[in-house]
């Protein structure tokens, strides 16, 4: 079959299992342009779970598939590739996260959502990329311990008066780009504003312009005013900043911003995770409830 056929295939599937097809922003852009619905994590999760579909195709990595599941526990979570997984997600793991708190007893836990059910589920409030300084504000505490990304906790301690302690865990590939790299792109494209994503190191964040979540830097640079952009963010979103913005340059802080994790999932895969209804992602009911708690606690925090 060629894209044109996958694709159909794929749409009729869909149809025939009453089924919602979720990509995340770094997925392939053939993967991201058959998809119902494309942006984060969290947001498709949410997402999902409003649709009357019985079946959620998650076309990302395990963690987004298990937020699904934890959002959406009554839908049948489908992810196409079960070997796509995070290395930052896999920084951390429940005992190791209990251990800690042993060592920090009172300390809140804050969590990012890239991270898995079970660790989720031994925090007490859950955050994402753009609303991390108003959970860690909304906490009362003077001091919190952020995991898993040691870049995402050091953005955030630049607006809070908190002590945040840190988990060593980042996202290699954002942590593999220099302020050095940053430097090259500018001069290439002086004329470009830099658009950072937060788990970004701190001297990479130093030289953007703007920092934002991959929502944040759609809903940016559709309402900018400016007409080229250097992202540094996983290359998968320039598909979508492309489309949405089809008059305005967008350049890639490096090449080598590339996660193979959500590269892995191909069309065929989407075809037959339908056909066979597997590999289906379901979270334990007992780690579930613990997991929804702490996201309904930062879903509960105002925007900042
Ligand atoms: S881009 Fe980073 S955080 Fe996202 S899945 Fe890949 S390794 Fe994990």
């Amino acid at each position: 079959m060629n894209v044109t056929e996958m694709k159909k295939r794929v749409r009729d599937l869909l149809d025939d299992r009453e089924a919602v097809m979720l990509a995340h922003n770094y997925q392939r852009p053939e993967v991201q342009d058959t998809a119902d619905m494309c942006g984060d994590s969290l947001g498709l999760s949410i997402q999902a779970g409003r649709t009357p579909a019985k079946v959620i195709v998650f076309c990302g990595v395990h963690f987004m598939a298990e937020t699904a599941s934890i959002v959406s526990p009554d839908k049948t979570v489908l992810l196409p590739r079960p070997d796509a997984g995070c290395p930052m997600a896999d920084t951390i793991t429940a005992p190791a996260l209990r251990a800690r708190k042993k060592e920090l007893p009172g300390v809140p836990v804050v969590t990012y959502v890239n991270s898995t059910a079970q660790v989720k589920a031994e925090s007490d409030i859950c955050c994402t990329s753009a609303n991390a300084v108003a959970v860690v504000k909304s906490i009362q505490s003077d001091r919190v311990l952020m995991t898993p990304d040691r870049n995402l906790a050091q953005y955030t301690q630049r607006y809070v008066d908190k002590e945040i302690l840190l988990w060593d865990g980042c996202c290699n590939i954002h942590d593999r780009l220099t302020a050095q790299q940053v430097s090259r792109a500018r001069a290439s494209h002086p004329e470009a504003e830099v658009v950072a994503h937060p788990e970004c190191r701190p001297e990479v964040l130093d030289q953007a312009d703007v920092i934002r979540s991959t929502s944040g830097m759609l809903d940016h640079c559709a309402k900018s005013g400016r007409e080229a952009f250097i992202i540094a963010t996983e290359n998968g979103i320039l598909h979508q900043l492309r489309k949405q913005s089809p008059d305005k340059r967008f350049y890639q802080a490096s090449r080598n911003m590339v996660c193979p994790n959500m590269k892995l999932t191909r069309l065929e895969d989407v075809i037959e995770a339908l056909e066979t209804m597997g590999p289906v992602v379901k979270v334990p009911e007992d780690v579930r409830v613990k997991a929804l708690a702490a996201v309904e606690r930062m879903l509960a925090v105002p925007r900042d």
